[in-house]
Formats: structure tokens, C-alpha cells, sequence
């Protein structure tokens, strides 16, 4: 399962070059090539698929579970004090290359990176009706 026109399927064909940390049968993990620290990677699914909805759940779990064992190579050999691990689903959640794949960034103490949102208690009401839909 490939899409002609994606970049990451190409990095998985060995098309396009990229610094390829860890690989097996349903995964391909390489260095981000902006990273947003020391170590930030890419962990994703061999198959093309586009975002974390539509992927198939092997292709995700085995993918998930690249994330967590570079998120450990980097607590062991990059010395990092902690890990973020991102998605975007779509371009309203910030993606830009349509195939799946989880950001692992290694996270320094003095490293300059902020959350995103500026955390605030919500309407009780709302987060009610928010569950309400969700369940
Ligand atoms: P997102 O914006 O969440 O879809 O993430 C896409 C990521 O892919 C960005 O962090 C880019 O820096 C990264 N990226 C784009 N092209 C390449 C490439 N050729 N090799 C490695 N990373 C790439
Ligand atoms: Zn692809």
C-alpha cells in the first residue's frame, strides 16, 4: 500500500534519502529534518495510510510502539529529561505530510519549546455536553 505522490512513502522505499534510526516489518523511524530539538524523529507505518482516524489499528500499534522505543533510546543515549510524542490528524491539527506519523522529541530542561494552549478551567456545562457527544 503506497501512494505514488507521498513523500514519507518514498523515505520508506529508499527514494528519498533520510537518516533511518530504526526499521522492522511494519515501520520505519528517521530524523525529523526541522527538528524542534536535539534527536527529534519520525516514527511511521510502512503501509500509506494518511492520519491516526483512518489508519489501520496494526499499522498504528506497531507504530506507537516505534515511538516508545525511541522515546527510550533517547532517555538512554541522548540523556533527554523527558519525551513529547505528537500527532496531527489533518491540517486544521497543524499536519502537513499525509501519511501517519507520531513526532518523538526528545525534551531538554532548558530546551525553549511552550505549550501550546494556555491551560484554563472550561464551563463545566460544556465539557459535560463535550462527554455527552463522546459517549
Ligand atoms: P506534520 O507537520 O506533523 O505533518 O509533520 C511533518 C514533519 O515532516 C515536519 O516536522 C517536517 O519537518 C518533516 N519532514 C518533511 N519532509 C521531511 C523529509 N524529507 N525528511 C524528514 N522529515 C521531513
Ligand atoms: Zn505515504
Amino acid at each position: 500500500m503506497r501512494d505514488p505522490d507521498c513523500l514519507f512513502c518514498k523515505i520508506v522505499a529508499g527514494e528519498l534519502p533520510a537518516q533511518i534510526v530504526a526499521e522492522d516489518e511494519l515501520t520505519v523511524a528517521f530524523m525529523d529534518i526541522n527538528p524542534a530539538t536535539r534527536g527529534h524523529a519520525l516514527v511511521v507505518p510502512r503501509n500509506h495510510t494518511p492520519n491516526v482516524v483512518e489508519a489501520d489499528p496494526e499499522d498504528l500499534f506497531a507504530t506507537i510502539r516505534g515511538a516508545q522505543r525511541l522515546a527510550q533510546l533517547a532517555t538512554e543515549r541522548l540523556g533527554c529529561d523527558g519525551v513529547n510524542l505528537l500527532n496531527s490528524c489533518g491540517s486544521a491539527a497543524w499536519q502537513t505530510v499525509f501519511h501517519l506519523h507520531f513526532h518523538v522529541i526528545p525534551r531538554y530542561a532548558d530546551d525553549p519549546l511552550t505549550l501550546p494552549w494556555v491551560p484554563a478551567p472550561g464551563e463545566p456545562d460544556e465539557i459535560a455536553a463535550a462527554a455527552d457527544q463522546l459517549r
